[in-house]
């Protein structure tokens, strides 16, 4: 797969992607992750992307000319499968949406700062709006960082068993049931014995009544995502 991500704060990028999980992925040449910096396609020699908004609010928006620059630039060496603007009115990010994304061959991700960016990019540019959840951020960059964490990985071949993405959170519409290391006490208190019984079965009931009452108490709806499939 191959990330191409548009930003004015590229730097703000560059640790995410840089450690762990996701720098495996890019070691391993499972995914590609480049970061595109606005300013390299403004055309003033201010390397300016941005201006007022017209109308009375106060604040900057980022132009459609070097975005479109920018986009356009891209696409002329990739097709991608989805062209994403991070924006809090855009689709809420889910795992739904994280394990279609990551089906994807190529995407490309326009960071928005500011008051935003021209709507002309979003109506004529832009396949896909996503938010990850409704609060306002000061710059896509963390979105996009989110965005591409959770997608990344979904890829096969990123996770090795230990941290397979299957026993995860709302991949089957429920939590995860708590996990526990050693020691088996500390302090008093003590890990569920069943854990340690070495029984496979009684354990895996154990995980699933765990996971079943955790996802009643604290994400009711997925129950209900459940009945609709
Ligand atoms: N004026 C806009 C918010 C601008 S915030 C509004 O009221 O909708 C600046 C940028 O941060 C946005 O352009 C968007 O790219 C990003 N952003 C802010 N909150 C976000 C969220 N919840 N999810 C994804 N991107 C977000």
């Amino acid at each position: 797969m191959q990330i191409d991500i548009i930003s004015v704060l590229p730097e703000l990028l560059q640790g995410p992607f840089a450690h762990s999980i996701l720098k495996r992925a890019q070691d391993k040449g499972l995914v590609s992750i480049n970061l595109h910096h606005l300013r390299n396609y403004s055309t003033n020699r201010h390397r300016s992307v941005d201006d007022y908004a017209f109308g009375p609010d106060a604040g900057m928006v980022l132009q459609v000319e070097p975005i479109y620059r920018a986009i356009e630039d891209l696409k002329s060496r990739c097709h991608y499968d989805e062209i994403i603007y991070t924006s809090p009115d855009g689709e809420l990010l889910t795992q739904k949406l994280a394990n279609e994304l990551s089906s994807k061959q190529n995407i490309m991700v326009l960071c928005g700062h500011y008051k935003g960016i021209d709507h002309r990019v979003r109506e004529h540019l832009i396949t896909r709006e996503v938010s990850i959840g409704d609060y306002v951020l000061s710059g896509g960059e963390l979105a996009a960082a989110v965005i591409v964490d959770s997608v990344v990985r979904l890829i096969p071949g990123v996770l090795n068993d230990e941290t397979s993405a299957l026993s995860d959170s709302f991949q089957d519409n429920l939590l995860a049931p708590p996990v526990y290391s050693r020691p088996a006490v500390f302090n008093g208190w003590e890990v569920p014995k069943v854990l340690m019984s070495g029984n496979f079965k009684e354990i895996e009931r154990w995980q699933m009544e765990q996971a079943l009452e955790r996802t009643k108490r604290l994400r009711p709806h997925l129950l209900d995502s459940v009945d609709e499939q």
